[in-house]
């Protein structure tokens, strides 16, 4: 995850610190609007406004450190104890819908929502990541189509390496990934993105068939050593039986043979030389 820097921003913009809050909500936005859309409005002095990080596919950009206060969610509590981050979406189409905001910029903001999370030990709930229009003091439509079950889902799902399908490595979960984005890309008739999608797909997969190879050496390794162990429990276990007849022998002779001798018999046939 690759995270552009764009502060500063003007100090009209944030608020230095956090007034000692600790951080534990995330609060999701659409910009109505692109990422440079974005980044102009916090960068204009008279905005008054901010947020911590902006998305548009699998970009991210950053104009609020996480350890000042952005002004996005339209609560001042609530502004001193979350994390901002708006996504690209939300104009008026031709059609007077509004743009949904891209499968690209969902799994983006997935990723970004579930470091977010680890760093802060924040519950990836519906009641830790909020809409704008969970937490605004004032009416608003954001952040409109944004799905961001999917996303604390997702988000979810990334910071749980345990159970399901989740018993996959880093490396073949990013190969199905990138398979996924390329399928996506190719339903939506976007023919350049399916071609760059699919490249870094295959170049995923060629990792993965060297991750392969290494861990076939690794496991002919130890195949060899599994080999030679059994040679040598098969050699303890002639031992063992040679010991048990010749236990035998002593007990038909008990007045042949001393304990003390009997003893180092013993030991001398389970362990080798005394
Ligand atoms: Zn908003």
């Amino acid at each position: 995850m690759k995270i552009i820097d764009r502060k500063p921003i003007p100090p009209s913009n944030y608020k230095v610190g956090r007034n000692s809050i600790k951080i534990g909500t995330v609060v999701m936005h659409w910009i109505v609007g692109n990422l440079a859309s974005a980044d102009g409005a916090f960068h204009n002095p008279s905005r008054i406004a901010s947020a911590h990080y902006g998305i548009e596919g699998n970009t991210i950009f950053q104009w609020v450190g996480e350890d000042l206060t952005a002004y996005h969610a339209g609560n001042f509590a609530t502004n001193l104890k979350s994390i901002g981050i708006e996504h690209s979406g939300g104009e008026l189409l031709a059609d007077n819908t509004r743009r949904k905001p891209s499968q690209q910029t969902h799994e983006t903001s997935a990723q970004l929502v579930a470091d977010i999370a680890k760093r802060y030990r924040i519950p990836l709930d519906r009641n830790h990541v909020k809409k704008h229009n969970e937490v605004s003091d004032s009416p608003t439509q954001c952040c409109g189509s944004l799905d961001i079950d999917w996303i604390v889902a997702r988000a979810k799902e990334i910071n749980t390496p345990q159970g399901g399908d989740n018993d996959m490595t880093d490396d073949q979960r990013k190969a199905l990934d990138s398979l996924q984005l390329a399928k996506t890309e190719f339903s939506l008739g976007n023919l350049e993105g399916t071609a760059n999608a699919g490249a870094g797909a295959l170049r995923d997969v060629k990792r993965l068939e060297n991750d392969k190879v290494q861990l076939e050496t690794t496991i002919s390794k130890n195949e060899a050593k599994i080999s030679a162990l059994e040679q040598e429990v098969n050699k303890v276990a002639l031992g063992l039986d040679k010991c048990q007849s010749d236990l035998k022998d002593a007990q038909a002779n008990p007045n042949n043979m001393e304990l003390g001798e009997l003893i180092r018999l013993v030991v001398t046939k389970i362990f080798g030389k005394t």
